[in-house]
This record gives structure tokens, C-alpha cells and sequence, in this order.
């Protein structure tokens, strides 16, 4: 057994899988109290009255591919989310153990280690006057807030919601002075709006060391929740004991199947160079507000800013029909808006939409 699996919850690493009836495609299958007939309208190539595969295999072969690693480092997830609770689930006994996060960050590490009942250790990003230093990783604060207890420390880069990627020497640091004490879970759901590359080498170089990648930004493909973990064959093969079998939909698979195509990715190459340029263009323009203090930059798809009014610039982009977020369970986010990229012309709309209300109460 890898030493990795040591910091597993005991009682799984002798979890017997689940064993799935038999899929043979040209046999009758009276296996699995399927109804034998298709529903009216179903789309689907392989039958919606059919359950999916345990697993989506095919699926996993072509994102394995897609992200340059072999199909024993891939585990399909619904979603990243799905991903970072099965991680909890896997790792840390409820009572007991301890999960570290660097906030402000995604609220969902939060919300899954609440929910197994996990302590979470807060290690807050690093504040500076200087914009493009400012929210940087506090390395060494990571490493004294690591103790017996800690089993993951998930780090966002980039980072949601300050747009910022973590430096990779800072996170390398991280990576080698926990080694065999705590997995280091490193969430690249934004990773191809920026320009660094995957911190999937620092992966391929550790067993700890576990890569979240989805395609619910960059492939345009939120609604069909697909994620996936990139880990150690070790690590993938025990997490699949933790993950149920048949949980990834039919119209998931053929869908994913469908989108991933050369002429697809192209396509969302071509926006995501698109995105950039708006990201720049909308940040220069929010600047321009006098509502707006600060913008910082973004190595993501939306914007984090923060105005003289959290609550009055939000209401102003309500009048004119859209919505932008705050934060208002984090307190170093007072008054601060995380602003989407949307089409240009609806990037114009927020930009007129919190001009005129600006005029209204001048
Ligand atoms: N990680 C980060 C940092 C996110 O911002 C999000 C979604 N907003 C997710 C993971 C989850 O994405 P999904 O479940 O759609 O893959």
C-alpha cells in the first residue's frame, strides 16, 4: 500500500467496492430491473432505461486524453464539487479530522467539510496595498497551520473570488514539507484563462499531490456537471471505492462525448482569447467609475473589485436587469463585487447600468 493511503479514513482502505451487474451491449440484459422499453422522446444512444455504465469509461479515456494524462490518473466527477467532497469524504473521519483553506476562497471547501463535520483551519491569503501582490498565498502560514490532524489543504489558483494565481514556488513549498502528512488539493477550475501553465507537473511528481480540473468554464459546459480529480493511480483507484458506482448520467456522457471534439476546443480556444480581451476592456472601463476604488487583476473569467458601496453598486446593476455577486459571509470582501465576463455587449449594459445610477444620485 502507498504511503499516501496511510492518511485515508481507516475504515475505507478495507472497503469492499460495490459489484456491478454485468454490461455486455448485445446481450438481453434481465440483470438489472431495467425497464425494457425506451421513454417516449429519449435521445439518447444508449437508452435512458438503461442505467449508465458504473463508470464512464469512455468518457474518462477521452478527458485523460484531453488533459494529457493516462486513464489511471482520472476520475470523472460530477462536476469539481463532487470531487472535493468525496476527497473530504475519503480522507477525513468527522470529529476527528482537519481540512486548511486560504480564504477568501471557494466556499465549497468550506461547506463540505462542514457537512462531514470536519474542523476547518483558516489560513488567509496574504493582503498587500500593491494590486498585483496583494491576496498572494501565505506558504509559510499554510505549514504552522498544518498538525496531526490536517489531512488536506485545498488551494484555489486560480483563485475564486480574487482572480489571483498562487506563485508556483509557494505552492511547491507546500507541496514537499507535507509529504506524507496532508494531500495538497490544488483547484484549477479557472486554469485556461490564465497564463501559467497546469500545476499538473507538480502532480505527476507527488503522491500527495491532487489536480481538480471541470468543464464548466473554459468548454462552456456547466449544466452537464462534469469535473474531474487528476491523482496517482493509488489515490484514484481508492477514491473510486469512495464514489458510488452508476452516479455519471447517460446524457452527461454523450454530451461531454460530443462537445470535446478538435473543431469544439477550437471554438473555445477561439472565446476564451476573446474573454481575455473583454476582461481587460471591462476592468478598464469599471476603473473609470467613480463608485469603483479598486479592480483587481484577474487570471480568471470575472473580476473582483471593490466599490464605495457593495450594496448600492449591485442595486444599480439589478435596475438594469443583471446580476454580479457579494460576499457578505466574508468580512475582508466588504463592499467588493465579483463581476462574470459576459458577452460584450452585456458588459456594456452593467457599465451604462451603474454609469446612469451614478448620475440618478448625483
Ligand atoms: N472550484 C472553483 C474554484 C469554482 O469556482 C467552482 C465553481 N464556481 C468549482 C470548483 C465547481 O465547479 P463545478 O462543480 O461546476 O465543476
Amino acid at each position: 500500500m502507498s504511503d499516501v493511503l496511510a492518511l485515508a479514513r481507516p475504515e475505507l482502505r478495507s472497503l469492499v467496492p460495490y459489484t456491478p451487474g454485468a454490461y455486455e451491449q448485445d446481450c438481453i440484459r434481465l440483470n438489472a430491473n431495467e425497464s425494457p422499453w425506451r421513454a417516449p422522446g429519449d435521445p439518447t444512444e444508449r437508452g435512458l432505461n438503461r442505467y449508465p455504465p458504473p463508470r464512464p469509461w469512455t468518457l474518462r479515456r477521452r478527458l485523460a486524453e484531453h488533459y494529457g494524462v493516462s486513464e489511471e490518473e482520472l476520475l470523472v466527477t460530477r462536476g469539481s464539487s463532487e470531487a472535493i467532497d468525496v476527497l473530504i469524504r475519503g480522507f477525513c473521519s468527522a470529529g476527528h479530522d482537519r481540512l486548511v483553506i486560504c480564504p477568501p476562497t471557494f466556499d465549497m471547501y468550506r461547506l463540505y467539510g462542514a457537512i462531514q463535520g470536519v474542523e476547518i483551519g483558516r489560513v488567509p491569503l496574504l493582503r498587500s496595498p500593491d494590486e498585483t501582490r496583494d491576496f498572494a498565498l501565505d506558504a509559510q502560514g499554510v505549514l504552522a497551520s498544518v498538525n496531526e490532524a490536517t489531512k488536506l489543504i485545498f488551494l484555489c489558483s486560480p483563485n475564486n473570488p480574487t482572480g489571483t494565481s498562487m506563485r508556483g514556488s509557494d505552492v511547491e513549498s507546500i507541496c514537499e514539507a507535507v509529504t506524507g502528512r496532508a494531500l495538497v488539493i490544488i483547484d484549477e477550475a479557472y486554469r485556461e484563462f490564465a497564463d501559467a501553465p497546469s500545476f499538473r507537473e507538480l502532480q505527476s511528481r507527488f503522491d500527495h499531490v491532487v489536480v481538480l480540473r471541470t468543464l464548466s468554464k473554459f468548454v462552456s459546459l456547466a449544466g452537464v456537471r462534469c469535473g474531474a480529480v487528476i491523482a496517482a493511480p493509488v489515490l484514484i483507484e481508492f477514491l473510486g471505492t469512495v464514489l458510488p458506482p452508476y452516479t455519471f448520467p447517460t446524457p452527461s456522457i454523450e454530451l461531454v462525448l460530443q462537445a470535446l471534439t478538435e473543431d469544439s476546443l477550437r471554438v473555445s480556444r477561439e472565446r476564451i482569447a476573446l474573454l481575455r480581451t473583454e476582461r481587460e476592456r471591462l476592468a478598464a472601463a469599471l476603473l473609470r467609475l467613480p463608485q469603483v476604488t479598486k479592480v483587481w487583476p484577474s487570471d480568471a473569467n470575472f473580476l473582483l473589485i471593490e466599490t464605495k458601496d457593495g450594496a448600492r453598486f449591485t442595486e444599480a446593476a439589478r435596475r438594469g436587469n443583471i446580476l454580479v455577486r457579494t460576499f457578505s459571509n466574508e468580512t475582508t470582501l466588504e463592499d467588493c463585487v465579483r463581476i462574470t465576463i459576459g458577452l460584450p455587449e452585456h458588459n456594456d449594459l452593467l457599465i451604462r447600468a451603474v454609469s446612469t445610477a451614478e448620475r440618478g444620485n448625483g
